[in-house]
């Protein structure tokens, strides 16, 4: 039987007073990566932020999504990465392109919005995080240790075949007491400082999460399986087509002969012809008003 080489993992360390999550995407991270077109450095971003937001729903006890999009950073247009509580992740990087040429990187100035949603309950919850020292992972830290007040430590990695990405956070107890012995959390920070990109994206979970805390007490839950899964639907994309107007769809209707969307996440084409566009706004009044007698 050959291992899933995309999957979410939780653990805990019992002794240090720590729980974790490991993530890595093989087939789903081609598969997003596949749909652009990525240079090394964007690649890299990208793939932190799809691993990232792998990372963050193994918090979430509900049906839901999280989504990591990125702001104001330079060259960078877009970067937008988003996993589901059932494992199913999209991701997508956009560089201007009046600055092609420029190399895209994390600019001082540039935020993180990071998006919670509860389908069950429509709800929403957002939070913004300054990228302050350059790097995805010490911007996520500070997202943590603001909202939860837990210290988190996390490590993201990413090339063009794989990325993946590891988190600890200190398991809140009673009365502000953490839960492992005095040095638990000290210890787990310095094992994990120690861990390689290379490690991080290539060994397996067991082995990984032994050369790094053997001495700890390791308790790891099953894997849950992650995959590339696009969230688009024709009921979506017809409301984008609505919220245009229906003088802009006739417009693109005599310019085109129909509505043509193609979305960026997973190329899938969606076309709305005039029957369709009509039945859109069928219970609009009609656009021309008649003329009124005086
Ligand atoms: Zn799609």
């Amino acid at each position: 039987m050959t291992v899933p080489d995309d999957f979410l993992h939780r653990f805990r360390l019992e002794r240090a007073g720590v729980h974790g999550a490991l993530v890595r995407l093989d087939e789903a991270w081609r598969h997003i990566h596949g749909n652009g077109e990525y240079d090394a450095p964007l690649a890299e971003l990208l793939g932190q932020t799809v691993a990232a937001s792998a990372l963050f729903t193994s918090a979430i006890k509900f049906d839901g999504r999280l989504s990591i999009q990125l702001r104001d950073s330079g060259a960078l247009r877009l970067l937008f990465a988003e996993c589901t509580s059932d494992g199913q992740v999209r991701g997508i990087g956009r560089r201007d392109d009046e600055q092609a040429k420029a190399r895209v990187s994390l600019e001082p100035g540039a935020h993180l919005a990071i998006t919670i949603e509860n389908s069950a309950t429509d709800t929403r919850y957002q939070g913004l995080v300054p990228v302050e020292h350059g790097d995805l992972a010490s911007a996520f830290e500070g997202y943590f240790r603001r909202s939860e007040q837990l210290p988190t430590r996390l490590v993201l990695a990413a090339t063009g075949q794989r990325c993946a990405g590891l988190m600890l956070q200190q398991v809140a107890a009673a009365g502000g007491v953490h839960a492992g012995d005095a040095d638990g959390w000290n210890r787990a920070e310095h094992l994990l400082a120690t861990l390689r990109p290379d490690e991080l994206l290539e060994l397996p979970p067991e082995d990984l999460l032994y050369r790094l805390f053997h001495e700890e007490d390791i308790r790891l839950q099953a894997a849950r399986p992650l995959a590339f899964g696009c969230t688009c639907s024709r009921e979506r994309v017809a409301d984008m087509l609505r919220s245009l107007g229906h003088e802009e769809n006739e417009s693109v209707l005599a310019e085109q002969g129909s509505a043509q969307i193609t979305c960026e996440f997973c190329n899938r084409r969606y076309v709305f012809d005039g029957a369709d566009v009509a039945a859109l706004f069928v219970d609009e009044p009609p656009a021309t008003a008649m003329p009124t007698r005086h």
